[in-house]
């Protein structure tokens, strides 16, 4: 004889059913979604490379890294020589080009070319780099001098080599190259080269607004950006190029606290820096909301499909996974960088002697704007944590997030394309850039604004960028002269 399970027993029996039923039914849609995700890559066409003398193209790289542009800490500390003897580098180096496209001198010491295209009709293409160069800092950290341009373990090593002589150099290169196979670009190039994107971009501010004068919109600016990651994104086996297709926004607010002052003998409970030390803390414990949203989903949604193990099913099922995902890289603040207005207190001021109340406290803190957050959102979630009227906020200097260029346009998919015809091996995503550039400048007369720096960048290079042994490997060079000269011939 049996005994019928009572029937609370049967219904947990039949809820736990049903519910393993649902996951099996979710788990299915997860794994059909992640198996039809198809590649978003494009195939690169048939693309003839130009002629170029490697070890001469070499030689102008490190003429060039050898030359000290540097844009100093203190403004006033600025030194024109190095430019000067750049500029007349450039010119014995690219004796074709400086015959056939006009250059013109702005703000001092930036350089505008433009090179006539055969299509009066065809809207122009421009390609932007910076000749200026950040301080080498403490020397005796680099193992080869940052000005020496040695060549070893086949690279270049120098300050500027890849941020962004390189990519300069790279220009120049393939637009003689193009100029001795007899190739006139079909669309009218401009080429930007700003001398103090390092400082405050007034070099590129300039460029931009001469162009706007002349009515001048472009299809598209390339400026630099990310390197082509190699074992930074999760789950990818192959190079990820991950192009910016906006840059962060940029806040700077200043809490300050006023409190009648008086003898450190009888305080009031708490001081005009404790209440701002509790400020600070709420602002730094209760950060602004983070979202897989925008060209950060964008990544995703495109490398998803090229990724391999468990991220794969992650990044292509995001319509179930975005909490997991969002908690997981919440967990390093580098990646919770990628996904939310960042929050960094860097000064405080307040008391003048240990037995005297403090009347005034200040601090300042910086906020990095995700896509989707503004200037204004910050400050209204600033004000609303600290909850404290004695406490003011106050705006010191803020930037929105860039204008948002779009994946869909053609200009994207021909840089898509030229990226994987100069090195077929990589894949391409669009992401934020989490850095600044001089691109954000270009606005108005630029349709769409890319940023890339197109050489393979390992977790080893990242510290490179305005850090010690900054080098470029030579293939990446070569691969770099062969991408803008793609760029320059695209119809
Ligand atoms: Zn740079």
């Amino acid at each position: 004889m049996t005994i019928a399970p009572s029937p609370p027993r049967r219904w947990l029996r039949r809820g736990l059913l049903a519910l393993f039923a649902a996951l099996a039914l979710l788990a299915a849609i997860v794994v059909v979604n992640t198996l039809r995700a198809p590649s978003r890559q494009l195939e690169p066409g048939a693309f003839e490379p130009l002629a170029v003398d490697d070890e001469q193209a070499l030689e102008h790289l490190a003429a060039a890294v050898r030359l000290q542009t540097i844009s100093p800490e203190d403004p006033a500390d600025f030194d024109p020589a190095p430019f000067t003897a750049l500029h007349a580098a450039l010119e014995r180096a690219y004796p074709k080009v400086h015959a056939t496209l006009t250059r013109e001198r702005v703000a001092d010491y930036s350089s505008m070319y433009r090179w006539q295209g055969s299509d009066p009709d065809a809207r122009p293409i421009i390609l932007t780099a910076h000749m200026d160069v950040v301080p080498p800092g403490d020397l005796e950290r680099w193992t080869h001098p940052p000005f020496s341009a040695q060549r070893v373990d086949g690279a270049l090593w120098g300050r500027g080599s890849m941020d962004d002589k390189g990519g300069l150099i790279a220009i120049l290169e393939a637009a003689e190259a193009m100029l001795a196979a007899g190739i006139t670009p079909t669309r009218t190039i401009y080429l930007c080269f700003g001398h103090d994107e390092e400082l405050t971009g007034a070099g590129a501010q300039a460029m931009a607004a001469r162009l706007a004068e002349r009515g001048v919109t472009a299809e598209l600016l390339v400026d630099e950006g990310m390197g082509i990651t190699d074992g930074l994104f999760p789950g990818m086996t192959q190079p990820l190029a991950l192009v910016g297709v906006a840059e962060k926004g940029y806040v700077i607010l200043e809490l300050s606290v006023e409190h009648p002052g008086g003898h450190g003998s009888a305080p009031p409970e708490h001081t005009a820096i404790g209440i701002l030390a509790q400020a600070i803390t709420r602002v730094e414990d209760q950060q602004m909301p983070a979202s897989v949203a925008g060209p950060f989903r964008e990544s995703l949604e495109t490398a998803g499909p090229e990724m391999r193990g468990p991220i794969r099913f992650i990044a292509t099922n995001l319509w179930l996974f975005e909490p997991v995902l969002l908690a997981v890289l919440l967990g390093d603040e580098t990646t919770a960088a990628t996904v939310r207005t960042t929050t960094a207190v860097t000064v405080i001021e307040g008391g003048v002697k240990a037995n005297v109340l403090p009347s005034h406290a200040s601090a300042k803190i910086n906020h990095r704007l995700n896509y989707g957050d503004t200037v204004q959102d910050v400050m209204d979630h600033v004000i609303e944590v600290i909850d404290d009227p004695r406490v003011s906020v106050s705006l010191v200097a803020g930037n929105e997030v860039s204008r948002l260029s779009s994946t869909d346009a053609p200009a994207f998919e021909q840089l898509a394309r030229s990226l994987r015809e100069a090195r077929p091996e990589i894949a391409v995503a669009p992401t934020l850039f989490v850095g600044a550039s001089d691109a954000r400048h270009y606005e108005a007369v630029a349709e769409q604004i890319y940023r890339i720096s197109p050489f393979i960048m390992d977790e080893a290079d990242v510290a490179r960028f305005h850090g010690f042994d900054e080098r470029l490997r030579e293939e990446d060079f070569m691969a770099m002269i062969q991408f803008y000269g793609r760029l320059m011939q695209l119809e």
